[in-house]
């Protein structure tokens, strides 16, 4: 049966997709959301829809509403936009959680928190297992993303043994395709968006760090999977896909799918705390959720530059 679900950060990328997937299996869709990196574009096609509605709201304030389930994915997550006004990315993290748990406490719903891979910080365990505890710098630029990301978790588990709040914590690994900005700032829309307008393709550092790219469609499967479990599992469960790329890698790959591209790759300084790799251990959401990725990088960045060529294509783009 149809269920009154609420998804924070619902026109951002993740949150848009999830969405609309929410909308196909038949539920009512609260998209809140305070556009500071997500637009109406994103969930423009959904607006009509009998059963979905859009509010403007900073979760950093309270909110009271009737919802069965809530996802909790508002928070800025590309570290240029987290790290523009990062007193509210830490906001929005841990009052932001406080206020989806409190009203998941009044009404009883259901609440899944958007986690991260970056808990784990600059992780010297490789793969990364649920188990570690990671490796974070707690004054660094990525901290405000890494701790309150850390923070949140805090809350979701003290509200649940000390509340008995339904909560279910998802840490998402590095996640791209369709509905991104162009002007995002994460890695695979940058490489995306210089080689169709033939600009330098930036990589930061010498190109040998890594990620493990996970297509949105396999994210969105895992968490539905996550929130609809019934082993009671509660997590935290890494989403992620364990293929494992360097950023020069990445490039070329993004390249040889653009052929026509004349843009050359250059190099520059590494961000401070720039983690030197990254892969999921994904076998607990295999065991417990049955879930794995099913698209793998040629495939997803094909959709992915597939969108943008339109994107780009379309006259004075803005936000
Ligand atoms: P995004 O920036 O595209 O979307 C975030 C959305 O949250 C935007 O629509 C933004 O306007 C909204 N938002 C930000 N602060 C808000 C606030 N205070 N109140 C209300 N809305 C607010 O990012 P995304 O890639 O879609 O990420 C979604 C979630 O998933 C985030 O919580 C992020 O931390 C998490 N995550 C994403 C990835 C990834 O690779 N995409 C990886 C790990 C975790
Ligand atoms: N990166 C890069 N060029 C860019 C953007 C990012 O080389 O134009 C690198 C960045 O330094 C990091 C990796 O790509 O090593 C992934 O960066 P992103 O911001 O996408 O995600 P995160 O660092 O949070 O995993």
């Amino acid at each position: 049966m149809g269920k009154r679900v609420m998804v924070t950060g619902g026109a951002g990328f993740v949150g848009s997709h999830l969405c609309e997937r929410l909308l196909v299996d038949g539920h009512e869709v609260l998209c809140v959301d305070n556009f500071y990196t997500g637009r109406r574009q994103n969930i423009y096609e959904m607006l009509e829809h009998r059963n979905f509605e859009l509010l403007r709201h900073d979760i950093t304030v309270p909110l009271s509403v009737e919802v069965d389930q809530i996802y909790n994915l508002a928070c800025p997550a590309s570290p240029v936009h987290y790290q523009f006004d990062p007193v509210q990315t830490t906001k929005t993290s841990v009052l932001g959680a406080i206020n989806m748990l409190g009203l998941a406490k009044r009404v009883k719903a259901s609440v899944l928190q958007a986690s991260t891979s970056e808990v784990y910080g600059d992780p010297d365990v490789h793969p990364q297992p649920e188990s570690y505890w990671g490796n974070v710098n707690p004054v660094g630029i990525r901290s405000c993303y890494d701790e309150g990301k850390r923070c949140a978790e805090t809350l979701f588990f003290d509200y649940h043994r000390q509340s008995n709040v339904d909560i279910r914590v998802v840490r998402i690994f590095n996640t791209y395709g369709p509905k991104m900005l162009p002007n995002d700032g994460r890695v695979v829309s940058n490489f995306i968006v210089q080689a169709l307008t033939n600009q330098d393709i930036t990589i930061y550092g010498d190109g040998s760090q890594t990620r493990s790219f996970q297509y949105v469609d396999d994210l969105v499967e895992g968490m539905v999977k996550m929130m609809n479990n019934t082993r009671q599992l509660i997590g935290p469960v890494n989403l992620g896909n364990p293929n494992e790329f360097t950023i020069k890698e990445l490039a070329n790959a993004i390249l040889k799918q653009i052929p026509e591209s004349t843009s050359k790759i250059i190099f520059k300084e590494l961000p401070q705390d720039d983690p030197r790799q990254r892969q999921p251990n994904i076998d607990l959401a295999r065991k417990e959720l049955d879930w794995e990725p099913n698209i793998q990088l040629q495939a997803g960045l094909s959709r992915t530059i597939d969108y943008f060529r339109l994107v780009m294509k379309v006259k004075n783009y803005t936000k």
